[in-house]
């Protein structure tokens, strides 16, 4: 078996781990495809799909997509052949492509994503999401209560309020002990991000 082989079979095994661990919670998230294609790009490509947009977006919001990222890595994280690769997760609408063709047109748009800027882009005096083009201001950053154990959250995601918009990203921070006292954030809009390492 070749190293792709392997790997391939290892996020499988994690990915159906992750689809039995989620099951309770009814995220609507229902298949699953990746792509890998060492001469386009070195991430391996993970896309979980949602057949319901709505619950794509709920999922996105409430934390469930988050948590589903978060799995996943680790899950990646504790295996000798998954240690130590490149991946980046999706979350879309609607079914796993079928037929080919179907299967490449997805891959380019995922390969876009990813190859394209990731920076803000000025837009007369608003900035653009570098990964979806909605206004950036309007994105919230946003934590799970757990976090709040200590005072500052120091991870969570990013999700985009754009009608159908899945713009996903997470974000984590390392604050210091004496740091924490800070007020106590709810949600924070996207200017805290200046504090902020993205993954
Ligand atoms: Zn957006
Ligand atoms: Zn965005």
């Amino acid at each position: 078996m070749n190293t792709s082989e392997s790997i391939a079979d290892r996020i499988e095994e994690v990915i159906g781990d992750m689809f039995a661990a989620f099951r309770p919670y009814e995220s609507g998230a229902t298949e699953y495809c990746m792509f890998y294609d060492p001469k386009k790009h070195s991430s391996w490509l993970i896309v979980i799909f949602f057949s319901d947009k709505n619950d794509l977006t709920r999922s996105l919001k409430d934390g469930i997509c988050y948590q589903i990222h978060k799995y996943i890595k680790e899950g990646l994280d504790n295996h000798l052949e998954t240690t130590n690769i490149k991946s980046t997760i999706f979350f879309e609408p609607g079914h796993r492509p079928v037929e080919q063709e179907k299967a490449n047109d997805l891959f380019n748009s995922l390969l876009k994503k990813i190859q394209g800027p990731k920076d803000p882009v000025a837009f007369g005096d608003k900035k653009m999401c570098g990964y979806c083009g909605h206004d950036l201001d309007n994105h919230e950053l946003l934590f799970n209560k757990k976090s709040e154990e200590i005072n500052m959250p120091t991870e969570g995601w990013i999700a985009c309020p754009a009608e159908g918009c899945n713009c996903f990203q997470t974000w984590s921070a390392n604050y210091k002990p004496d740091q924490q006292t800070e007020q106590e954030p709810k949600k924070s809009k996207f200017n805290f991000l200046n504090l902020l390492r993205k993954k």
